[in-house]
């Protein structure tokens, strides 16, 4: 009758990842070469990423099989928990039904390790011997410190300025899982070199500690690939095992979302959670609001044009067609430093650009305020960036204690924020500004 977490056994984990490109009305418009501009070809990205994450990137297949070897690390924490947030249902006195897909069960706290599992998987497969890589909060950098940990990597990771000096925990976490961390920018790059020039406090930005790690592995003679943690077609993919559990353990809970909700930086928490479903709704099924949460002090999906851009600050990647701030845009120093990104995922570009999902842009105190009402009621203190989906789904609750109508709203707690305590030490000083 009042169950409250909807769990599924290891043997009902997903064996396969969802391709959402099977299924999109039209198809995406293609890479464009940074120095021809020409689109681009498998071969054009070999200097960065090993042949078989390459052939995902440029997959039409509606399902990719998840490897063994993915799937054992996976069941370390997966199938991870669909929660009903029945107490703060209460608080809010809604009539609405809110659930949470509970992503901060991973060991790096967060939906990040679902995507960098398989890519280290990929490169050892492929005899590669170290990957690079950027992170702006430290999430991605812990998560794909882990992987390569777990399949014999080295990791090297540039994390961004401002995070490397705010969240010194996350660091140390790299540190532990066996990574080496450097503060981007920094002087072992040429990018690095002429942002500082440029520069000298710069803060750094999620481009700029990309165009670094670029550089790195496109400068090794091939011992060592790069990754990326969200944006590209692969990662979305690989997060679709958050919406592929969802909609199992909404059955359980004899459900259906009527609204999905996800915090987007580069689109692959909220497009882990929401493709499964608007896959259903591609295919004829049931239709279903997909409402993507961005901050609104680096409003990509409201404000960003629609248009080819590169995905760094130095344009050593492809141009991708995507909504996007400005491959120099350098958005301020909020706490929700995984959302701090000019770009967005190219397939959430597309579906915003269709009307098959809505965006919405959120101030940061709104968003910290949502997170301690969340964190008083569900006893999870939700990351910065997941902060800005409990405030919408907050007010998507309260919409309907208005309306009366009883929705079903699922949510992306995409992670927790034990390492990002200062944020909120720094709320409730009133030292946060929108
Ligand atoms: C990185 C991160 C995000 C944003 O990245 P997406 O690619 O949009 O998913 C959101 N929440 C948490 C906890 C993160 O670590």
């Amino acid at each position: 009758m009042s169950q409250t977490k909807f769990l599924l056994s290891e043997d009902r984990l997903p064996t396969t990842w969802y391709n959402v490109v099977a299924d999109l009305p039209k198809p995406l418009e293609p890479m464009l070469h940074p120095g021809t501009r020409d689109p681009i070809t498998p071969a054009d990205l070999e200097p960065l990423f090993p042949p078989e994450l390459i052939a995902q990137e440029f997959s039409t297949a509606a399902t990719v099989d998840i490897p063994g070897a993915v799937l054992d690390v996976y069941k370390q924490w997966r199938p991870s928990p669909l929660v009903r947030a029945r107490r703060l249902e209460k608080a809010l006195d809604t009539p609405a039904r809110i659930y949470f897909k509970n992503e901060g069960v991973s060991p790096a706290g967060s939906h990040k390790p679902n995507t960098a599992i398989p890519q280290a998987y990929y490169n050892k497969q492929a005899g590669v011997e170290r990957l690079t890589t950027e992170t702006g909060a430290g999430q991605w950098g812990s998560s794909l410190a882990l992987a390569c940990q777990y399949f014999g990597l080295v990791c090297e990771v540039y994390m961004v300025k401002v995070s490397y000096q705010q969240k010194p925990y996350r660091r140390g976490l790299m540190e532990t899982f066996g990574a080496s961390v450097t503060a981007s920018p920094s002087e072992l790059t040429a990018a690095g070199r002429a942002a500082l020039a440029a520069d000298p406090n710069s803060p750094g930005s999620l481009g700029l500690a990309i165009s670094e790690a670029v550089e790195a592995a496109v400068s090794s003679n091939g011992t060592a690939k790069y990754a990326l943690g969200s944006v590209l077609n692969h990662v979305l993919m690989h997060q679709t095992i958050i919406g592929q559990e969802a909609q199992l353990q909404m059955e359980l809970a004899e459900d259906y979302p009527d609204i999905l909700i996800g915090a987007a930086g580069g689109g692959s928490n909220f497009g882990g959670l929401a493709l499964p479903f608007l896959g259903e709704q591609l295919r004829g099924g049931r239709k279903v609001r997909a409402i993507a949460v961005e901050p609104a002090s680096c409003p990509t999906l409201t404000e960003g044009k629609f248009e080819y851009d590169f995905g760094d600050t130095a344009g050593l990647t492809p141009l991708t067609k995507m909504h996007t701030l400005g491959h120099d845009f350098v958005p301020p120093s909020i706490h929700a430093g995984g959302l701090r990104y000019h770009g967005m995922s190219p397939i959430i570009s597309a579906l915003k650009d269709l009307d098959y999902l809505e965006a919405r842009a959120v101030p940061q105190t709104a968003c910290f305020e949502a997170g301690v009402t969340f964190a008083r009621h569900e006893g999870i203190v939700p990351a910065p960036e997941s902060t800005h989906a409990v405030r919408v789904a907050i007010d998507e609750a309260l919409a309907c204690k208005e309306s009366g109508e009883a929705k079903s709203i699922v949510f992306s707690l995409s992670g927790h924020g034990h390492f990002d305590m200062q944020a909120y030490i720094d709320y409730f000083a009133g030292k946060l500004k929108d």
